[in-house]
């Protein structure tokens, strides 16, 4: 069945403002065979009328076909590079809420926040958002193969969106650091895991080759087709405010894929007529795996500082080399926005008051509101402020995170001792209803 999206043409653009080499949407390439420049895909074609199409992505929500169930392809029109529905795999991605929290913006500094949670999703993060679509274009190029480099949410995503594909999964461990319970997704998933005797670039330039020898279509950070996925979460944001632009979009950056996704997507809304403003996009980073930030305060000029062995317990934004970076900063300054760090303390205990909202989340996803905080603070963010926070990863994706902070037992990586001032621990009681109801008041 062909999808409807008029007559868009899509292409593959080096993303680099000297080369903009200009490739078929259907070459496999990762970076620009001219210069090494980030690839994105580019759309040329008619105009859309921008209330119709409000109109069709509202009416798609009532509407129980697959395609329109996902709440990435929902909004396809803007993401117009596959030709042929038979190509899509979709688990319902995206659909995530848009939740008030009180408790949370007074702790921020604000008078009012949204968190827009995409550990919502399928596999509990926003990959899911970006996998769809990657997986997708691995169809339609006729793939057989997919792999990833990962101890994370991008090898549990893929792993769930290969086997609902019928594909092959494969997921290359790093040595160091595993994080189990995403790595049990990937197993339960039925990846094949290949542990390797060397560092994260080392690997990926291994899988690089074998990919090429192989037929393997790779899907880490710098594919483009899931930057065109992960677009659609600025999309579903605007759509469930009836297309209010708000003030501030706050997201933590690791590999600062999402950021670039972000970026574009709202890009594309302007042109497209949808919004006539950018809201402005504050990035999030660790303290010790903050390159971007580095960069950007010293004005982003010179040499990237990647920082060798970057650490931090919110093990989603643990980058020191982010892929992503050159599209990043494009964005942030495109948007009037920021860059901002935060400590291992201020996560732990923003994430904790998250919590008090009945709104779970990964370590990574806090940094949002303790990035609020000390925005706030500094005056950058007025207080009355319209500002959604992007949640990006599900509670339970890291339950030894809550239980060592609430009893205590949370050490930093470099073995501080983090305070657990909004913790909360189990009680032992006795056997005894007069000595609980006394305890209980
Ligand atoms: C991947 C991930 C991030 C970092 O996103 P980037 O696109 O790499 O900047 C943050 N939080 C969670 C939960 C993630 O899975
Ligand atoms: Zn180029």
């Amino acid at each position: 069945m062909a999808l409807a999206t008029q007559s868009a043409v899509a292409e593959l653009v080096c993303f680099e403002s000297s080369c903009r080499a200009r490739y078929a949407i259907t070459d496999v390439l990762y970076n620009c065979p001219k210069c090494g420049g980030l690839m994105e895909a580019t759309y040329t074609g008619d105009a859309h009328d921008p209330v119709k199409l409000k109109r069709l992505f509202r009416e798609r929500r009532m509407d129980n076909s697959p395609v329109n169930q996902s709440g990435v392809w929902r909004y396809r029109e803007l993401l117009p590079f596959i030709e042929d529905e038979r190509h899509i795999v979709t688990l319902r991605e995206g659909n995530t809420p848009l939740l008030d929290a009180p408790i949370a913006a007074k702790y921020g500094g604000l008078d009012e926040v949204a968190f827009k949670h995409q550990g919502y999703n399928p596999t509990g993060s926003f990959k899911d958002n970006g996998m769809v679509t990657g997986m997708a274009q691995a169809r339609r190029l006729g793939m057989k193969r997919v792999a990833c480099v990962s101890t994370g949410n991008t090898s549990a995503s893929m792993a769930a969106y290969a086997a609902a594909a019928g594909m092959e999964a494969l997921v290359f461990l790093p040595n160091g650091k595993i994080a189990f319970s995403k790595l049990a997704q990937a197993l339960e998933y039925g990846a094949k895991t290949l542990q390797v005797e060397a560092n994260f670039d080392e690997i990926l330039a291994l899988v690089r080759t074998l990919a090429d020898r192989l037929g393997i279509y790779l899907l880490n950070s710098m594919n483009p087709f899931r930057v065109e996925g992960q677009k659609t979460i600025m999309f579903e944001m605007l759509d469930q405010r009836d297309w209010k632009v708000p003030d501030w979009v706050v997201l933590p950056g690791g590999n600062l894929g999402n950021v670039s996704a972000f970026g574009k997507g709202l890009r594309e809304a302007k042109a497209a007529g949808l919004i006539d403003k950018l809201p402005r996009l504050a990035v999030i980073q660790a303290e010790h795996s903050a390159p971007f930030e580095a960069f950007w305060k010293a004005g982003a000029t010179g040499e990237f500082p990647a920082v060798r062995q970057p650490e931090t317990l919110a093990t989603a934004i643990r980058i020191g080399d982010p892929v992503s970076w050159p599209k990043a900063l494009h964005e942030v300054r495109t948007s009037g926005g920021t860059v901002e760090k935060v400590t291992e303390q201020e996560i732990a205990d923003a994430k904790a008051q998250i919590g008090l909202c009945g709104i779970g989340c990964e370590p990574a996803s806090a940094a949002t509101l303790a990035g609020i905080r000390n925005l706030v603070a500094q005056g950058v963010i007025d207080r009355g402020a319209d500002v959604v926070a992007v949640l990006t990863g599900n509670v339970m994706k890291d339950p030894d995170y809550i239980y060592k902070y609430h009893t205590g037992h949370l050490e930093a990586p470099d073995g501080a001792a983090i305070v657990s001032t909004f913790g909360n621990q189990a009680m032992v009681v006795p056997n005894d209803a007069d000595k609980i109801a006394a305890l209980l008041g």
